[in-house]
């Protein structure tokens, strides 16, 4: 029987973190009303002119020199033309056969062995802006247009088709976030929009190398929906080879809520984006010194950061690589394990029990109410046996939910006192075997005993059994 492989090839859209827009001063802030983050440039009025901003540039240059890529001396940026109601210019400003950065490469694990994923370019654009078809279910006849985004700068990666399963596409995804993010290029949070990806993807014969025709899949919200949507386009590509159909290079749109793509247009419905240099900005050259200045400043990436916390730490491959999806994971699990020099107990915490609670409330380990001190003194308590880990437990469940130190909640709670039945009837067994005597009368009836052997058992635990637990204990064995 034929097998059949994916070629699979990701577009990523990934919003620069910067207070103002690529062209213009305006604010990129989120959730202001609409249309107030605007001026002529980016509102596209005429003989409004637009003036490239540096941190846009140095952003974009971190990302790429972070995936390796190599930066041609001169880039030049150049119009994208099509009308649609969002883009008030009639173009977008992008980069076209003179990109920022090409060649690249992002490594993923697949399956415990390494695979190299080539980035063909990395370019900046601006975005566009937004429309609103309100009350379209009222049968309304308006939209409203929000430009408030319009001009807001962009980088868009482009992988190779190195990608060959739904699998791989979701690790690439993942890492590239975690180095965007690592970088403080961006966000990089799809649910949130500032980072979007398209996917392309054809399939071929088992061993074929020659490439098939491809589909082009958008409207992907999250890296689950891409994972699904390739696997759903697989299938579909499949049935129609192995029914000896042809597939027909087009955009299809994914629905989540039916797991299935729609077609949008074919490729003879493709537009002709008549792409040329913008006149109205200059090639843009990139000095060796930037170059380089950038490339100092970049910090520990993803990849290393792995490596070394296997090895400074003592760490699984798993566990360091859960740590390191995150940048403010693996900044949270150093800092504990700096403070309660017990790495594995800190990862134990935080993989177990802190990204449980995390999970719970689909919060971010940036508005955890837990910190690594809040953590770091409740492996010290464990430590010194104060409390028991059943206790512990207890006490982070109580640290998530009030915020409070451990060695707060322990004497609020009066949790350093042993309390769990099992440590308690071992304190009674001791005292019961040194005093026979003593045992005996008391199970024959002499109740008043009863505060005698509470006492011997309270000495015999350093004071620190739960008196009310002895008292019941013991109720229990001459019941
Ligand atoms: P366009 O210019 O239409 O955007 P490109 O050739 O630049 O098309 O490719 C866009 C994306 O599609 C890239 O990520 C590339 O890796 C991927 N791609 C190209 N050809 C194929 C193919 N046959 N199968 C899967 N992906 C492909
Ligand atoms: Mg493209
Ligand atoms: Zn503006």
């Amino acid at each position: 029987m034929v097998t059949y492989e994916s070629v699979i090839g990701l577009e990523v859209h990934a919003q620069l973190d910067t207070e103002t827009k690529i062209f213009c001063g305006c604010s990129t802030r989120f959730g202001a009303p609409p249309n107030q983050n605007t001026c002529p440039v980016c509102l596209g009025l005429p003989g409004a002119l637009p003036v490239l901003n540096k941190k846009v540039v140095e952003l974009a240059l971190r990302a790429s020199l972070a995936v390796g890529c190599r930066i041609p001396p001169v880039s030049v940026f150049a119009r994208k033309n099509y009308f649609y109601p969002d883009l008030p210019k009639g173009y977008q400003i992008s980069q076209y056969d003179q990109p920022l950065a090409v060649d690249g490469s992002l490594k993923i694990m697949i399956h415990e062995s390494p695979r190299e994923i080539r980035i063909r370019r990395i370019h900046m654009e601006e975005d566009a802006g937004k429309l609103l078809h309100e009350g379209v279910e009222q049968q309304s006849e308006a939209s409203f247009v929000d430009l408030n985004r319009a001009g807001v700068p962009l980088i868009e990666i482009v992988s190779e088709p190195d990608i060959r399963s739904s699998e791989e596409a979701y690790l690439y995804l993942k890492e590239l976030k975690a180095i965007l993010q690592t970088c403080g290029v961006s966000e990089a949070n799809m649910e949130e929009g500032n980072l979007r990806c398209d996917a392309n993807i054809s399939i071929r014969q088992n061993g074929a190398s020659e490439l098939g025709t491809r589909v082009e899949i958008k409207n992907l919200n999250s890296f689950k929906n891409v994972s699904r949507a390739l696997d759903h386009e697989f299938e579909r590509q499949r049935g129609i080879l192995q029914s000896g159909g042809e597939i027909i290079q087009e955009t299809r749109l994914y629905n989540a809520d039916l797991d299935r793509t729609d077609s949008m247009r074919s490729k003879e419905e493709a537009q002709d984006y008549r792409y040329f240099p913008d006149p109205d900005l200059l090639p843009l050259k990139i000095e060796a010194e930037i170059l380089e200045r950038v490339r100092q400043s970049l910090p520990e990436l993803p990849e290393a950061k792995r490596h070394r916390f296997q090895m400074e730490y003592g760490l699984s491959k798993m566990e360091a690589g859960v740590l390191t999806e995150d940048e403010a994971l693996a900044e949270f699990f150093e800092q504990t394990a700096h403070l309660s020099r017990e790495p594995k107990q800190t990862v134990n915490w935080i993989l177990r029990d802190l990204l449980e609670k995390l999970k719970e409330t689909s919060g971010s380990i940036r508005q955890s109410p837990v910190t690594p001190a809040h953590v770091a003194g409740l492996i010290h308590l464990t430590q010194e046996n104060k409390i028991s880990s059943t206790q512990a437990k207890e006490v982070f469940h109580e640290m998530w939910s009030t915020a409070k130190m451990p060695e707060v909640i322990v004497s609020e709670k009066g949790l350093s006192q042993v309390s769990d039945l099992d440590s308690v009837n071992r304190f009674i067994d001791q005292v019961f075997a040194g005093n026979p005597d003593l045992v005996a009368r008391f199970r024959n009836g002499e109740t008043k005993l009863q505060g005698v052997l509470v006492g011997l058992v309270m000495k015999a635990s350093s004071g620190k059994a739960n008196p009310a637990v002895v008292n019941k204990l013991l109720k229990d064995r001459t019941g």
